[in-house]
C-alpha cells in the first residue's frame, strides 16, 4: 500500500544521526517520517554511554547552537562530567559526559515525541523508490510505501553488518539487534561506492562482582559544568564516581595467546577499524615494548550495576576475554555481563556526496553517520543536522547550506570527508581544524545560531536566551574597556597581591583581564557590577585574553578567503617553495591542487604553507 500522507522528508534510522536529521527537518516546518527498526531503541548507546569529548564536544555544542537535541540530553543522562585540557587554551577545552544510558535514550525519545511536523513509525526499510535518478520514498518491510522528495540514510553499522566473537561470526546490526540486509542489497544496485568497515566494543562488567578497594576513584568536574547552551546544572542526574585500573603483563601474555583465534589477527574481519580507539589485542601487538596500558571503569547508569570497561574493546573468543578480564587488579572475580564483540558493516565513500550530503548519484536521497565512515555518536550527530537541514531545504527547493572550515567543525568534518574520503572510521579532533582559536566549544552558539535561526532551526526560546547572551557580552566587554582603575587607588590595592607587575598608570578593567594571572572573577566587581552569567563571563574573559591570536587567525581566514581562487598552475614547480616542509611538498605534488582554496583542504597543508605557496605564486607572476 501507498501510505495516505506523503511527506517533505523521510529519515532511515533513530540513531543519533537519525534523530538530529528528522528533528531538524521537522523543525524546519516540514513534514517529515522517522522510520525505525525499534521505537525502544531511538537514540541508544551502542558503545560507550558518554558524550562529547576532546573534538566531539565542539560538535556537540555545535548542534546545541543550531537547535539539536544531543547535548540537551546529554545535560538530562550525564551522571559524571568533565572538563579535558582545563589547564590548556581555551580551542582545545573539551566537556566530556559520562551518560546514564537510559536518562539519555529516554530524554532523546521525549524530544522527538514533542516535535511538531515529525511521526515515528516502526518497521524496517527494505529497499528506496527511486525512479531515474531520482528518489521517490522509502518501501518498509512489510511492503508500505511512504513518498517523500528527500530520503534521509542513517542506517549506522547494521548495513550487512556482520558481528565477531572470536572465530564464531553471525548477521546483526549491533549486539540484540538485526542487521539491515535487503537495504543493503538494495544499496549496492544503486551506482554507489560500497566499502567495509569495523569497529569493536568491550565485555561489559556487573559490578557486584568488582574488587572496588584496589581501584583508583575518579570524581567529576566541580563546579558542574553543562554541555547544552541552554542548559542547567539542576538538570542533571545524580553524579557518580568513575575508577581506574590497568593491563599487566598476565593480561598481555593472555592476549597474546589468544591471537591465533582473533578474527583480526587471522583475516576473518576485512573492514578496516579505528586508529583512534584500537582493540585491546591490537594495542597489546602494536605497542608490545608497554607493560601496561589504562583503563577507565565506567557505570552504564544509576539504576544498573553494568560497568563500561573503557580501554578493552576486543573481539577475541569468550574464554580468552573472560580470561583477560579476570587478570585485571579489582576484576579477579569479575562476571562478564556481555561479552565484548567487533561489527564489520558497509560504508560509503563519502567522496561520492556534495556537501548538503545529498548523494551525487540519485538526487533527493541524503547520507549522514557511521555510513559516510565516521563514528562517534557525536560525528553521527553533526552529519545528521546537516543532512536532515539538507533535505528539508531540497524539499522546499532552496539552496543548501553547508558551514565553512573557518565557521564550523561540522564545515571542517564535511570537507575532510568529501574532498579526501576515508579509509578508517574518521572521529573529529582539535587538530583537523587550522582556524582552532576561531572555533571554541564556549562560542559555537556565537558562530551559529544566527544562521540557524535562518533556517528555522531555533526556536523562539533558543534564540530569545542567544541574543540576551550576545547583547551582555557585547555590554559587559564596553564597559570592561570604558572603566578605568588608577595607579595608587584603593582597586590597585586590592588587585596588588594577585598582580605580577605593580599598576603604574591608568588602565582599562579589560587590559587588566589580558594579564594571564587575573580573571574575570578578579576584576569584574573592582568598580560596577560584574554579570551573574557565567557563559558572559566566560566569553568576555576569552576575549581579552585571546583578542591578538583570534584578529590573527581572523586576517588568516580574510586572506584566504580573498585568494581562494588562485589558479595554480598544473606544472608548478613545489620543490622550490622556499620554508615549505619536504611533508607538505609532497602532498601537494600528490593531490595537484588547481586553485588555492583546493589547496587548503589537503590536510596538513597549514595555513603557513599556504601563505608561502600564495607568495611564490605571485612571485612567478
Ligand atoms: P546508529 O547509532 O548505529 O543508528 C542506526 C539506526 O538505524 C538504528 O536505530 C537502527 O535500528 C536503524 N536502522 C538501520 N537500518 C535500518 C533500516 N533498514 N530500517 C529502519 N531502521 C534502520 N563509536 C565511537 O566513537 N567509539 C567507539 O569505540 C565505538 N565503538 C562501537 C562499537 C560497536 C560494537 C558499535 C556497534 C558502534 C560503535 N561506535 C563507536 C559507533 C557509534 O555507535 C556510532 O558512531 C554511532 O552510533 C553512529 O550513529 P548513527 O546514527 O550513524 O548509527
Amino acid at each position: 500500500m501507498i501510505y495516505p500522507k506523503k511527506y517533505d522528508v523521510i529519515v532511515i534510522g533513530g540513531g543519533h544521526a537519525g534523530t538530529e536529521a528528522c528533528l531538524a527537518a521537522a523543525r524546519m516546518g516540514c513534514s517529515t517520517l522517522l522510520l525505525t527498526h525499534n521505537i525502544e531503541t531511538l537514540g541508544q548507546m551502542s558503545c560507550n554511554p558518554a558524550i562529547g569529548g576532546i573534538g566531539k564536544s565542539h560538535l556537540v555544542k555545535e548542534v546545541d547552537a543550531l537547535g539539536g537535541a544531543m547535548a540537551l540530553a546529554t545535560d538530562k543522562g550525564g551522571i559524571q562530567f568533565r572538563v579535558l585540557n582545563s589547564r590548556k587554551g581555551p580551542a582545545v577545552r573539551a566537556t566530556r559526559a559520562q551518560a546514564d544510558r537510559a536518562l539519555y535514550k529516554a530524554a532523546i525519545r521525549t524530544i522527538l515525541e514533542n516535535q511538531p511536523n515529525l511521526d515515528i513509525f516502526q518497521q524496517a526499510a527494505d529497499d528506496l523508490i527511486v525512479e531515474g535518478e531520482t528518489v521517490q520514498g522509502v518501501i518498509t518491510q512489510m511492503g508500505v510505501k511512504f513518498m517523500a522528495p528527500s530520503v534521509v540514510l542513517t542506517a549506522g553499522t547494521f548495513l550487512g553488518g556482520k558481528i565477531h566473537i572470536g572465530l564464531e561470526n553471525h548477521s546483526g546490526g549491533r549486539a540484540g539487534d538485526p542487521p539491515s540486509i535487503a537495504l543493503a542489497d538494495r544499496l549496492r544496485e544503486l551506482p554507489l561506492n560500497v566499502e567495509r568497515l569495523k569497529t569493536g566494543t568491550p565485555p561489559r562488567i556487573d559490578a557486584k562482582s568488582v574488587d572496588f578497594s584496589s581501584l583508583e576513584e575518579q570524581w567529576g568536574e566541580n563546579p558542574l559544568p553543562v554541555m547544552s547552551y541552554l542548559g542547567k546544572v539542576e538538570d542533571h542526574p545524580e553524579q557518580v564516581c568513575c575508577w581506574i585500573t590497568h593491563t599487566n603483563q598476565k593480561t598481555h601474555d593472555i592476549i597474546m595467546g589468544g591471537l591465533d583465534r582473533s578474527p583480526m589477527y587471522t583475516g576473518v574481519i576485512e573492514g578496516v577499524g579505528p586508529r583512534y580507539c584500537p582493540s585491546i589485542e591490537d594495542k597489546v601487538h602494536r605497542f608490545a615494548d608497554k607493560d601496561s596500558h589504562q583503563i577507565f571503569i565506567e557505570p552504564e547508569g544509576l539504576n544498573t550495576h553494568e560497568l563500561y570497561p573503557n580501554g578493552i574493546s576486543t573481539s577475541l573468543p569468550f574464554d580468552v576475554q573472560m580470561d583477560l578480564v579476570r587478570s585485571i587488579k579489582g576484576f579477579e572475580n569479575a562476571h562478564i555481563t556481555r561479552p565484548g564483540y567487533a561489527i564489520e558493516y558497509d560504508f560509503f565513500n563519502p567522496q561520492d556526496l556534495k556537501y548538503s550530503f545529498e548523494t551525487k548519484a540519485i538526487k533527493g536521497l541524503f547520507f549522514a553517520g557511521q555510513i559516510n565512515g565516521t563514528t562517534g555518536y557525536e560525528e553521527a550527530g553533526a552529519q545528521g543536522l546537516l543532512a536532515g537541514t539538507n533535505a528539508a531545504l531540497r524539499a522546499k527547493e532552496q539552496d543548501s547550506w553547508c558551514p565553512e572550515r573557518d565557521q564550523a567543525y561540522i564545515g571542517v568534518l564535511v570537507d575532510d570527508l568529501i574532498t579526501m574520503g576515508t579509509k578508517e572510521p574518521y572521529r573529529m579532533f582539535t587538530s583537523r581544524a587550522e582556524y582552532r582559536l576561531l572555533l571554541r566549544e564556549d562560542n559555537a552558539d556565537i558562530r551559529l545560531t544566527e544562521k540557524g535561526r535562518e533556517l528555522g532551526l531555533v526556536d523562539d526560546e533558543r534564540w530569545r536566551v542567544f541574543c540576551e547572551k550576545r547583547e551582555l557580552v557585547a555590554s559587559e566587554h564596553q564597559r570592561m574597556k570604558t572603566t578605568f582603575i588608577q595607579a595608587n587607588s584603593p582597586e590597585a590595592a586590592i588587585l596588588a597581591p594577585k598582580i605580577k607587575a605593580p599598576l603604574n598608570r591608568e588602565y582599562s578593567l579589560l587590559d587588566l583581564l589580558k594579564r594571564p594571572e587575573l580573571t574575570y572573577a578578579d576584576i569584574a566587581s573592582l568598580k560596577g557590577e560584574a554579570v551573574d552569567n557565567g557563559q558572559v563571563a566566560e566569553q568576555v574573559e576569552i576575549l581579552a585574553k585571546y583578542a591578538g591570536y583570534i584578529d590573527r587567525q581572523q586576517d588568516e581566514v580574510a586572506k584566504l578567503r580573498a585568494n581562494a581562487e588562485t589558479l595554480i598552475p598544473n606544472d608548478f614547480d613545489y620543490s622550490n617553495i622556499e620554508g615549505l616542509s619536504n611533508e607538505v611538498k609532497q602532498k601537494l605534488i600528490e593531490a595537484k591542487p588547481d586553485t588555492i582554496a583546493r589547496a587548503t583542504r589537503i590536510q596538513g597543508v597549514t595555513p603557513a604553507a599556504v601563505s608561502l605557496l600564495l607568495i611564490t605564486l605571485k612571485k612567478r607572476g
